[in-house]
C-alpha cells in the first residue's frame, strides 16, 4: 500500500490558472478531447521508455510489454488512464503539472476574448493537453513513478484545478503513470463502458502502443443463468495498435489519417491535406507529412515548435525534429521514420549526418509536390495560402535549388483583379501577358491601397498590362530572390527605365523622343531648382493622371525595404530619386509657364508630392505644407 509523505502545496504559474480557466469555459462542447490528450500522453510516455530503454533494459524493470490501461467506476464517477512509460519524477511533475514551459505563451493569452467561440479555436492552436483533464474533472489524482528508480521514489500530484495543487511522496510498485479523474457531475456520461470504447477507437487506432480496457465475462449455469461470484475480469485491447504509417496506404480512411493529425500535431482542426509515402532504394524511410488548417499560435516565434516527430525503425527518437525541412515550410507537420539513421541519434548527431541532408531533400520536395497538388483545389489552397503564404514566401531566399518550384506556389494580388486576396498564380498571369510583352511586372508597396493606386500603374493600366501589386512587409524582400519565372525576368515598375519592349510601337517611341526634346528646357530648369535632391530629372510617358513621380535606380533598394532595415536600427544612406515629369499634365504645363520663386516651390512640391506617393517620407515635412499652402492661397 501506499504511505504519503513530505506534502507540499504549491500554487500553478498564473499562465496555468488563466489557461484552466479559460478553458474550462470554451470547450465544453468538445469536452471528450481530454481523453485524446491523455491517450496520447501515455503513449509519447511509452514511446520515451521505449527510447531510454535501448542503452539501458533494465528501466523496463522486467516489464517491457508497454500498454495504456483505461479503466472507470460508474458508482463513484471515475475514470483511469495508466501507462507503463517513462513516468516522472517529483521536480518534473511540478514543472510538468504546473506550468506551461513553451515560449510565447503570455502573449497567447492575451489575446483570448472571453468570446466561447473565438476562445475555443485558440485554445485550440494553443493545445491544452494535461489540462484538459479539468474540462471534465473536479479533482484529478495522478501518481507516478519514473522507470528504474527505487519504489519509494513515487509522487503523488492532486489538485482541483482552482490554483493550487499538492505534490507528496509515495510508494509506487509500477513505473509510470496512472491518473484518476473524479468527474464532474455533469460529466458522469463519461464513467461508461461503451463510450469509453467508441472514444478510445477514435482517438487511438493508429497509436502503436495497446490501450486495453477491462471486460468481465460471468460464467453461466446449464440454464443460461449467470453464476453469481463467477466474474473474471480479462484485459482486452480496444484499438487497432499499429503505427499508422506503417500501414498501407490503401487500407486508411481519411478519417484515420486525420484522427493521426491530431495526434501528432496536438491539433482540433482537420488538417488541409497530407501525403504519405513509402520509399526503399536508395534512400530508405516512410514519411507523413501534413498541411494543417490554421497556423500554431508560434509560427512566427523565433524558438517556436517545428519539426517532425522522428522515429528510427519504428522506435520513437524525437518530437520536433526540425533538420528534415527547411524554416520556410515550418508549418508542415508529421512524422518521419528511416532506418538511415542510428538508434542512438541525437539532435547534435543529427546536425552532423549527411544522409539528414539528403532526407531533408526529399522531403522538401514531398512537401511541395503536396502543396502543388492541393493547390488544384482552389478554395483549399487559398485557406492555405492566406494562412501560410507569407511564411512560404520565405523560401525563394533560403532554397535556391527549389526556386522555381516555389514560385510556382505562390499567390498574388493583380490589377487584373484589384483584389487584395492573393489569388493570382504567376501561371495565370503569364498566361494572360500581352503579345509582345517579355517581362512580368510587378509593384511593391506597404498596403494594398498604397499599391494599387500607385502612379506607376498609370500607363500599364492604360495599355491593359497587368502587373502584380505586392503589399506584404516581406514581399520587396522576396521579389530580391526572385528574378525570373518561366524564362519572364521580373521587372519593378518603379525602378529604373521603363521599357514595354514589343508592346509600344515604333510610333508611340517616336512620339515620345519628340515630346522629350520639346521639354528638354524644362527639365533643364526643373534640375538646376531642385539640386542636388534629385538624381536625375525626365520627361516621362508612364504617367496619364499624375503630374509627376519619382522612379529609383534599377538596383537600389526600393522603399519598403529601407523603412523595415530603419526600423531595425540600420543607418540607411541617403537615395536620390530620378523625378520623372508628366509632359501632358495641367500642372507641367503651368510650371512651364513659371518663373523665379515660385517656379522652385511648384517643382520642389511635385517632388515632395511624387515621394508621398511613394510611400517615402519627406527630411522636412513643414517645409513641404508652407510652400504648399504658399501655392495654394497666390
Ligand atoms: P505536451 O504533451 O504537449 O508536452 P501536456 O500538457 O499534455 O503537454 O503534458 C505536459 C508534460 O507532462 C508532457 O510533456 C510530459 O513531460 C508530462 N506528462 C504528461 N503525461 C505524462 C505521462 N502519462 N507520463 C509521463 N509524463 C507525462
Ligand atoms: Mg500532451
Amino acid at each position: 500500500m501506499s504511505t504519503t509523505a513530505h506534502e507540499e502545496t504549491l500554487g500553478f504559474q498564473t499562465e496555468v490558472k488563466q489557461l484552466l480557466h479559460l478553458m474550462i469555459h470554451s470547450l465544453y462542447s468538445n469536452r471528450e478531447i481530454f481523453l485524446r490528450e491523455l491517450i496520447s500522453n501515455a503513449a509519447d510516455a511509452c514511446d520515451k521508455l521505449r527510447y531510454a530503454a535501448l542503452d539501458n533494459d533494465a528501466l523496463y524493470e522486467g516489464d517491457s510489454e508497454l500498454r495504456i490501461e483505461i479503466e472507470h467506476d460508474s458508482k463513484a464517477g471515475t475514470v483511469t488512464v495508466r501507462d507503463n512509460g517513462i513516468g516522472m519524477d517529483r521536480d518534473e511533475v511540478i514543472k510538468n503539472l504546473g506550468t506551461i514551459a513553451r515560449s510565447g505563451t503570455a502573449e497567447f493569452l492575451k489575446q483570448l476574448s472571453g468570446e466561447q467561440q473565438k476562445d475555443a479555436r485558440l485554445i485550440g492552436q494553443f493545445g491544452v493537453g494535461f489540462y484538459s483533464s479539468f474540462i471534465v474533472a473536479d479533482e484529478v489524482t495522478v501518481r507516478t513513478r519514473k522507470a528504474g528508480s527505487d519504489k519509494d521514489a513515487g509522487v503523488e500530484w492532486r489538485s482541483k484545478g482552482e490554483g493550487e495543487f499538492t505534490v507528496a511522496d509515495l510508494e509506487r510498485e509500477a513505473h509510470g503513470t496512472e491518473i484518476v479523474l473524479k468527474l464532474k457531475k455533469d460529466a458522469k456520461e463519461f464513467a461508461d463502458d461503451f463510450r469509453l470504447r467508441s472514444l478510445v477507437r477514435k482517438y487511438s487506432d493508429h497509436i502503436e502502443v495497446p490501450v486495453r480496457m477491462p471486460r468481465v465475462e460471468t460464467a453461466k449455469d446449464d440454464d443460461g443463468n449467470e453464476i453469481e461470484g463467477s466474474e473474471v475480469t480479462s484485459w482486452e485491447t480496444v484499438n487497432e495498435a499499429t503505427a499508422l504509417w506503417v500501414r498501407p496506404k490503401s487500407e486508411i480512411s481519411d478519417d484515420e489519417y486525420k484522427a493521426f493529425y491530431k495526434h501528432v500535431a496536438h491539433d482540433f482542426a482537420d488538417p488541409l491535406t497530407w501525403s504519405h509515402n513509402k520509399v526503399e532504394g536508395k534512400l530508405e524511410y516512410t514519411s507523413l507529412l501534413y498541411v494543417p488548417g490554421r497556423a500554431p499560435f508560434d509560427l512566427y516565434e523565433r524558438d517556436g515548435t517545428r519539426g517532425v516527430k522522428l522515429y528510427v525503425q519504428r522506435v520513437f527518437i524525437m518530437d520536433d525534429a526540425e533538420q528534415f525541412l527547411p524554416l520556410y515550410l515550418r508549418f508542415i507537420k508529421g512524422v518521419l521514420d528511416t532506418r538511415e539513421l542510428s538508434l542512438n541519434v541525437s539532435r547534435e548527431l543529427l546536425q552532423q549526418d549527411p544522409k539528414v541532408e539528403k532526407i531533408k531533400g526529399a522531403l522538401t520536395k514531398r512537401a511541395l509536390d503536396m502543396l502543388k497538388k492541393l493547390a488544384k483545389d482552389k478554395e483549399a489552397y487559398q485557406t492555405f495560402w492566406n494562412t501560410f503564404g507569407s511564411v512560404l514566401k520565405e523560401g525563394p531566399a533560403e532554397d535556391f535549388a527549389n526556386r522555381e518550384k516555389i514560385a510556382g506556389l505562390l499567390r498574388f494580388s493583380t490589377t487584373q483583379t484589384d483584389s487584395t486576396t492573393q489569388d493570382q498564380s504567376l501561371a495565370d498571369y503569364v498566361s494572360r501577358m500581352k503579345e509582345g510583352q517579355e517581362k512580368i511586372y510587378y509593384i511593391v508597396a506597404d498596403g494594398f491601397n498604397a499599391v494599387k493606386n500607385s502612379p506607376h500603374l498609370e500607363i500599364f493600366r492604360k495599355k491593359g498590362i497587368e502587373v502584380l501589386l505586392l503589399h506584404d512587409r516581406i514581399d520587396e524582400w522576396l521579389m530580391s530572390h526572385l528574378h525570373e519565372f518561366d524564362g519572364k525576368r521580373f521587372v519593378d515598375v518603379a525602378k529604373g527605365d521603363l521599357d514595354l519592349g514589343e508592346i509600344e510601337g515604333e510610333e508611340e517611341k517616336k512620339a515620345q523622343e519628340e515630346t522629350a526634346k520639346a521639354k528638354e528646357s524644362l527639365v533643364k530648369r526643373v534640375r538646376e531648382s531642385l539640386g542636388d535632391t534629385v538624381q536625375e530629372v525626365k520627361v516621362t510617358h508612364r504617367l496619364t493622371d499624375s503630374p509627376a513621380c519619382v522612379v529609383l535606380p534599377e538596383h537600389e533598394m526600393g522603399y519598403q525595404m529601407r523603412r523595415i532595415m530603419e526600423a531595425a536600427g540600420q543607418k540607411m544612406p541617403e537615395v536620390k530619386p530620378i523625378l520623372e515629369l508628366n509632359p501632358d499634365h495641367a500642372l507641367v504645363e503651368r510650371l512651364e509657364a513659371t518663373e523665379g520663386e515660385r517656379f522652385d516651390d511648384l517643382a520642389r512640391v511635385l517632388l515632395d508630392q511624387a515621394i508621398i506617393a511613394e510611400g517615402g517620407h519627406l527630411d522636412d515635412p513643414a517645409a513641404y505644407v508652407k510652400r504648399l499652402n504658399a501655392l495654394l492661397s497666390a
